[in-house]
């Protein structure tokens, strides 16, 4: 009986020295995803990653890996072809991020993910806006990276919770001003998607609508940016202060900002930024197969991978990281069918938002594939030993990297709880904007206090209320 696939993973004019496509689920694939994959793995031999090591050492934006990934027509993946995009889908752009991810740059990986969904959030919005099919048309031959601007200093990874923004109506469009702590490409995206509240915002957190902001907009400081991984990813504070936007810069209509977020930017984010850490996971095990079948023990005369732990720990990563992978590319198939493939003029009618039903399963894939990157990153470094440790080997790098899965928003904490409550209590208890009172907690709190404390909290509440 025989498991083999037939086709052979190349690396330069070699086979490509991890483990080969008999590990990778291929019949998720079509044909000519097939080819873009192979195109890209060898553009990331060539090119990706050996500036993952510069951008990693040196907090380099990897704009030249962005230039490589426009040569072979990536930056319009999803962009429609009659906009000269290649018009593709959930599942190639799961593939296409893992492939980033896996054999290229986990920074250049994290920031395609940030364009891939802010090119969500105008193509949702792209029918009726000349603005925005202008730049659509634009977006791969002239190298124009997309970002996402979300994340408020003052509500931390609630990013949807804008306190630090808002936006007034002007005589020919919009006055924006917006404070982001963190925004990945900030300082070297072309455009930036962000949300404010809305202009007639009178007090409803929920209220939010969306902009398109170009870069000599928005006010960023990059010589600032440093972290543990992603090191090229630049997700510094930005800065919107009273910028002035014609009326087309809005994406969508006013009050849009939720659906926005349900329907495009986080199906998307959920779904590439998973399959960043799938391919972060499988970097891993490729690096450390590759070096634990050299590595030799003079003394016992075995190698790495002849002891039995060794082989156990990369099974179980492998059973482990095919198990998130199978999840993701299974979401990106649901996604993929509700959306007839990832057609956007489904959404020439504004209410018709397929993506928002998967919601609640893109977090648990999120939450899935963050905490499997964290458990693989650790075995593969006990699997490499000392030498993982180092540098060179580039395990150090990818450990680094992955932990910003667990951290990142919706981080790892709030999803387990989303997933929960929703699972308890319904989808109305999520009460994203904090608008639910909570009558147990206050009757408890009450139940605590003996008349004269009753009588004086009743009257503080009545002073608030006159
Ligand atoms: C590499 C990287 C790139 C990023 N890029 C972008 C970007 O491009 N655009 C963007 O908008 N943002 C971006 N972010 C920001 C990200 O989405 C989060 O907003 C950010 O990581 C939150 O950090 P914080 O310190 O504010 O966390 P905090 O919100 O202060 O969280 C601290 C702790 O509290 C927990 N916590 C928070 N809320 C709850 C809750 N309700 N229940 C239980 N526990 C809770 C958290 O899980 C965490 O353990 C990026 C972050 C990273 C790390």
């Amino acid at each position: 009986m025989s498991f083999q696939n037939n086709e052979n993973k190349k690396w330069a004019n070699e086979n490509f020295w991890g483990l080969s496509y008999d590990f990778d689920p291929q019949w998720d694939l079509t044909s000519e995803q097939k080819i873009i994959q192979t195109k890209l793995i060898q553009l990331c031999e060539s090119n990706l990653r050996k500036n993952a090591i510069e951008s990693d050492r040196n907090l380099i934006y990897p704009r030249k890996n962005f230039e490589a990934l426009a040569s072979i027509g990536l930056l319009g993946l999803i962009i429609p072809k009659e906009f000269g995009g290649m018009g593709e889908n959930h599942t190639c752009a799961t593939m296409v991020v893992e492939t980033i991810a896996r054999y290229g740059c986990a920074s250049t990986a994290m920031c395609y993910v940030m364009h891939i969904a802010a090119l969500s959030a105008i193509l949702l919005r792209h029918h009726n806006n000349a603005c925005i099919k202008n730049l659509l048309s634009k977006i791969n031959n002239e190298v124009l990276i997309g970002t996402v601007s979300y994340s408020d200093p003052e509500t931390g990874s609630h990013f949807w919770y804008h306190l630090s923004s808002k936006c007034e109506k002007t005589d020919n469009g919009w006055q924006i001003y917006k404070k982001s702590s963190w925004t990945t490409s900030g300082g070297f995206a072309d455009w930036y998607v962000t949300q404010t509240t809305s202009p007639d915002f009178k007090g409803d957190y929920s209220d939010l609508s969306c902009f398109l902001i170009w870069k000599n907009e928005v006010k960023t400081n990059p010589a600032t940016w440093d972290g543990l991984g992603l090191r090229g990813n630049q997700s510094g504070p930005l800065e919107i202060n009273g910028v002035e936007i014609s009326k087309d810069r809005m994406i969508g209509p006013i009050g849009d900002g939720a659906q926005s977020n349900d329907e495009a930017v986080d199906p998307f984010f959920l779904l590439c930024s998973s399959a960043c850490w799938n391919g972060i996971a499988m970097g891993m095990i490729d690096i450390a197969k590759n070096h634990t079948t050299k590595k030799k023990h003079n003394d016992v005369g075995m190698r790495v991978a002849d002891y039995p732990t060794i082989q156990d720990y990369i099974g179980e990563c492998i059973i482990e990281t095919n198990a998130s992978r199978s999840f993701n590319f299974h979401q990106a198939k649901a996604l993929d069918q509700k959306t007839e493939n990832c057609d956007w003029s489904i959404h020439n009618d504004i209410q018709t938002l397929p993506r928002t039903q998967m919601l609640h399963w893109l977090w648990q894939l999120k939450f899935s594939c963050a905490k499997n990157v964290a458990k693989v990153s650790d075995k593969m470094l006990h699997t490499c030993g000392g030498t993982g440790y180092k540098p060179e080997l580039g395990i150090e790098r990818y450990l680094r990297d992955a932990k910003a899965g667990w951290v990142m928003g919706p981080t790892n904490e709030v999803l387990r709880q989303l997933v929960g409550k929703y699972a308890l209590f319904g989808k109305e208890s999520l009460d994203y904007w904090n608008q639910n009172i909570n009558e147990r907690v206050i009757y408890n709190e009450i139940k605590k206090m003996d008349n004269k404390t009753k009588k004086e909290f009743a009257e503080k509440i009545l002073k608030e209320i006159s």
